[in-house]
């Protein structure tokens, strides 16, 4: 979708400011109007208007937004911000003035199918001693980062569901990029490449399920596929929605107390993407010995984490103060352990956590050790 497509949109904003306030992370470090939503549809505005030209400086700016949603939560007029934001990078990719990190990373995904740019043949290290097949009724599509960094979470996904009673199969090296990251930076060509790729070869796997520990893969399987591809033949499930069921029909077993105060982190794209706030905390709530204490900003409220690629590369210092600050929350409330069930959180979380001396959990990992299955 282009800007001109979402100009109802950009008009249906009466810059009441209630999105400014200790609502934009973004807005919260640099206080530029024109870095959260009221400004950036007012620069929409401007470009229908012809006031304002798409140029490099206006580029840095509007890749600064996460994409978090936290303005919309709170935005009375249901303005889509996000859907604005992503229409005027489309704009900007078309016009060739995307941020240079940007079109790195696409061309990592064009060559290795991945956005981290690790060779193809790195993808299924993880699976070798594991025999996972190919077809069957559950696929567990992995995504980059468990596949490529973080294979203890992958390993125990399987290990999880094997002792529930389902035997997953998985796509292996056939599995590219879900598109995520491609569709929210405006590559909308490149993300739909990937999409009808996964799609096809989700079908040919014959799975009626698919499931995933991702909540970046999770949003993009879920809402961006049908809305972007057509009707999917295949429901889709983050592992967390998964867990409930089993522990719901008696087939998870949490042998292991954990005596532990833990607090959890809700992903952005689990949460105010895709409404799952429940699901985590009834699944922590199960395992004998937990106790779980909120952050004060948490669920529809949650404070995004940060977003490791742009942030990390173009606007290094703002990469790393959202995570600290999201830690330092944990923090304060004299937890030692920190959870969360998105890959892509672990690792924007994952340095500060190791300076506070937090442990750090993706949800399957602490539901492996209750069942005293192992995730190596
Ligand atoms: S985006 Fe929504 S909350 Fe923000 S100024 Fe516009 S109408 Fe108000
Ligand atoms: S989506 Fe998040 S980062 Fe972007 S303007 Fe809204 S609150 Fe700020």
């Amino acid at each position: 979708m282009r800007l001109k497509d979402l100009t109802e949109e950009v008009y249906k904003c009466i810059r009441c400011g209630w999105c400014r306030e200790k609502i934009c992370p973004i807005r919260e470090e640099l206080g530029f109007e024109s870095t959260y939503a009221r400004g950036i549809v007012l620069t929409a505005r401007g470009l229908l208007e012809k006031q304002l030209n798409y140029s490099s400086a206006l580029a840095n700016r509007m890749y600064l937004c996460l994409e978090c949603a936290n303005c919309m939560e709170h935005c009375p007029l249901d303005v889509d911000v996000v859907g604005i934001m992503n229409a005027m990078r489309q704009d900007l990719v078309k016009a060739g003035l995307a941020p240079e990190v940007f079109r790195q990373v696409d061309r990592h995904v064009e060559s290795t199918k991945n956005p981290l740019g690790i060779e193809r043949n790195e993808m299924v290290k993880w699976s070798e001693d594991l025999g996972l097949a190919r077809k069957g009724e559950v696929l567990f599509f992995v995504g980059c980062y468990p596949s490529y960094k973080f294979p203890k979470t992958a390993r125990a996904t399987v290990r999880i569901l094997r002792q529930a009673g389902i035997d997953v199969a998985y796509l292996a090296e056939e599995e590219w990029c879900c598109g995520t990251a491609q569709y929210m930076d405006g590559s909308a060509a490149l993300a739909q490449r990937l999409m009808v790729h996964n799609l096809e070869k989700i079908e040919d796997s014959g799975a009626e399920k698919v499931v995933t520990t991702c909540a970046g893969c999770y949003t993009s399987l879920k809402h961006e596929y049908p809305k972007r591809i057509g009707e999917l033949s295949f429901q889709v499930l983050h592992i967390t929605e998964l867990l409930e069921d089993l522990i719901n029909e008696g087939k998870i077993d949490f042998k292991n107390e954990i005596k532990k105060r833990v607090t959890y982190h809700d992903p952005c794209h689990l949460g105010r993407h895709s409404g799952l706030y429940d699901e985590p905390r009834k699944i922590l709530n199960h395992i004998p010995g937990l106790e779980l204490v909120e952050m004060s900003r948490n669920r529809e409220n949650t404070r995004c984490c940060g977003g490791e690629i742009v942030l990390n590369t173009v606007f290094p210092e703002l990469g790393k103060r959202l995570p600290e600050i999201r830690v330092d929350e944990a923090a304060n409330l004299g937890v030692k352990d920190l959870i969360t069930s998105c890959p892509l959180c672990v690792s924007n979380l994952r340095i500060p956590a190791r300076k506070r001396r937090i442990k750090l959990y993706d949800l399957p990992l602490l539901v492996a050790e209750s069942m005293g299955v192992s995730g190596k």
